[in-house]
């Protein structure tokens, strides 16, 4: 059978730059892809139906959780969010890497039924650059900012289910740190097959 792919979760506090991080981990590894989930948010400046998000109604959202289509979901800061099943168990079984940007509550949930994913957890530098960067990329209002700034200490109470906690302090550092945990995961004994060959009559 061919190998399965990997899943790769990553979650941190709004803020911390999740969104940049990963795209710029996925330019850097285009055999990863990205989860593309449900939100019933308002659709922010910039955003684009089916890159960032599938903005879904309520209603929908609803439907789907009936249907089983979520993998997880959580209502995070006053909305819904969930990651559909369809594409991540596709991915699987191709042996297609998925990464999955979602919050603490989805990656104990995730946790649960995917015990081997590797889970990364974001950090700011410190308090005041997590607010800062908050309210200067100027796309949510000061109430919204507030909701997601109250969030940070139970956010940050879930990090020791984490694998690995990565710091975004500086952009380039954090992506190689990323990318380090890529590797590493990749180059786990029950990750790969490499050694098959080198066993006497073995074969790859
Ligand atoms: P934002 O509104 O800033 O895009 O995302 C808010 C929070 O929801 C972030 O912590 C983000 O990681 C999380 N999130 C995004 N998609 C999902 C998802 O499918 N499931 C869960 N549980 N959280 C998600």
């Amino acid at each position: 059978m061919e190998k399965e792919g990997l899943l790769f979760v990553v979650s941190g506090p709004s803020g911390v730059g999740k969104g940049t991080l990963c795209a710029k981990l996925l330019a850097e590894l285009p055999e990863m892809a990205l989860s593309i989930s449900h939100t019933t948010r308002e659709k922010r400046s910039g955003e684009v139906e089916g890159k960032n998000y599938f903005f879904v109604d309520k209603e929908t959202f609803l439907t789907n959780i009936e249907n089983e289509a979520y993998l997880e979901w959580a209502e995070v800061y006053g909305n819904y969010y969930g990651t559909p099943k369809a594409l991540i168990e596709e991915n699987m079984f191709h042996g297609i890497d998925t990464l999955l940007e979602i919050d603490t509550q989805g990656a104990i949930l995730v946790k649960e039924r995917f015990p081997e994913a590797v889970f990364i957890f974001l950090v700011p530098p410190d308090r005041k650059t997590l607010a800062g960067r908050l309210i200067h990329r100027k796309t949510d209002s000061e109430e919204v900012i507030s909701r997601r700034l109250a969030a940070l200490d139970s956010e940050l109470e879930r990090m020791p289910m984490y694998d690995y906690v990565v710091v975004n302090d500086e952009l380039e550092r954090a992506v190689m740190d990323l990318r380090a945990i890529y590797r590493a995961e990749h180059l786990r004994f029950e990750n790969t097959k490499s050694y098959l060959s080198l066993k006497t009559g073995g074969e790859n």
